[in-house]
Parts: C-alpha cells; structure tokens; sequence
C-alpha cells in the first residue's frame, strides 16, 4: 500500500500494489497493472493516461475523440470531463459489422474502422495494439482517422531491452498460431482475457515513424502519484 494523490479523480488516496508471479514463478510486483487507485479503482498506466489525457487537452481542444475502449472506467472518466463528442468502442466479436451497436457496446476492429478519414482531434488507445494480429496496419488506420493537426496518444507493453518486437502469435485464417507461450491480459467484453499477440521494441517506434510525422515516447514515474517501476511509457504521434 502506498499512500499518494490520484490525478485521476483529483484526491488524496492509496495506492495498491499488485504481486504476480512470473512465467518462472518468482513474484514480483506489477508496479504497471498494480497500484490501483482506492477511490477510482484505475490502476497505475490507466491513471497516468488520463493525466496524459488532461494535459493534451488543455492545448489540442479537441471537438471529437475516439477511444478504442468504452465499458470501462477510463471511458467513464473521459465522458463524465469532456463535453465534445466522444465516441467509445469495443472488439464485441469476429464476424461482427464494424460500426454496430449491441445493447450499446460499438464494435470496431482498430485494423479495419469504419470511421471515414481525418474524423478525429484526438484519438486514444491503451494496450489495443498488443492484442491485434497486425500492430501495423492498426497503427496506419489510427493515423488514417486523425485529423490534421490531431494527436494519438496510446500504451503498449513496450520493453526498451528489445531491439526488435517479439511476436508472440500470430492469426492465420481461424487458427492462432503460438510462437511464445501465450499470455492474456484482461478484456472488459472476454471473460478469459485477450490473447497477447505483439511484445514491442524499439523496431515499433521505426515503424511507427514510417507512418507518423512525429513520435514521442515519454516515462511516467512519481512516487507522490503513485506511478512506480521503469516501465510505464506513453506514446504520443502526430500526422
Ligand atoms: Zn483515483
């Protein structure tokens, strides 16, 4: 338990931490997915994204935004502060129109949208692109639905020791083929998680630039808000 001041709901609060075992058992504490907010309930990454959010706002003004998330609380959070139109979506399922509503949940595929191009000022996104079978592509159809002069802001499970991103599977047709063991992360819409597909290294931020004018990776850390570890990066890319 560390006790600190969430930006995320603006009060004084404490912070838990979040001990997990590693692939080899060793426990070890997940400062990133940890450190969950008492009041808010947002962890570590999903807090500071909203302070990330907060300040880019304050200079962007964006009239539209999307975010590649809509039954959770950091879409909540974005609802309840932004008074433009705020659009929120889902992976609800394969097989399913992008662009439908289902008792209210948005289904959007981030490798094929179906938002026209140059819609939005700003567009959101954390940890989406670990979960899709072409991180690339998801990246360009991001870029594709910014407008001019917008921004996208978003986390990965980024490992600055890696040269290269490592992926860990890989959809062929139906079939996933597994090159790691694999590995879920939790899913507001899939009760057993969503599959990891992409670990990203320093060869992401290449080819994030083969599509962006500008990319900038920034590192949380602060002991009074409560953001502990080396591993909490924000990206944030500009057309
Ligand atoms: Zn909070």
């Amino acid at each position: 338990m560390v006790d600190g001041y969430c930006l995320a709901c603006d009060r004084a609060t404490s912070f838990r931490s979040h001990r997990r075992a590693s692939e080899a058992g060793t426990p070890w504490i997940g400062w990133r997915e940890g450190l969950r907010c008492d009041a808010c309930g947002m962890n570590s990454r999903k807090r500071a994204m909203c302070w990330f959010i907060a300040q880019t706002m304050r200079t962007l003004r964006p009239a539209e935004v999307y975010v590649t998330e809509q039954m959770t609380t950091l879409y909540r959070w974005l609802a309840e502060r932004f008074d433009g139109t705020l659009v929120g979506s889902e992976y609800v399922g394969a097989g399913t129109p992008a662009g439908e509503v289902r008792e209210g949940v948005r289904h959007e595929d981030v490798e094929s949208l179906s938002f026209p191009a140059e819609r939005f000022d700003l567009v959101v996104s954390l940890d989406v692109l670990a979960h899709v079978n072409r991180p690339v592509r998801a990246v360009e159809e991001l870029r594709r639905v910014l407008r001019p002069g917008g921004q996208l802001l978003f986390t990965v499970p980024f490992v600055p020791e890696y040269a290269c991103n490592v992926t860990r599977a890989h959809a062929v047709g139906d079939e996933i083929v597994h090159f790691e063991k694999p590995v879920h992360y939790g899913d507001p819409v899939a009760s057993d998680g969503s599959l990891v597909f992409t670990d990203f290294g320093w060869e992401f931020f290449e080819q994030l630039s083969d599509t962006f004018g500008s990319v900038e990776i920034e590192l949380f850390h602060s002991w009074q808000y409560g953001h502990l570890g080396s591993n909490l990066f924000f990206f944030r890319c500009r057309p």
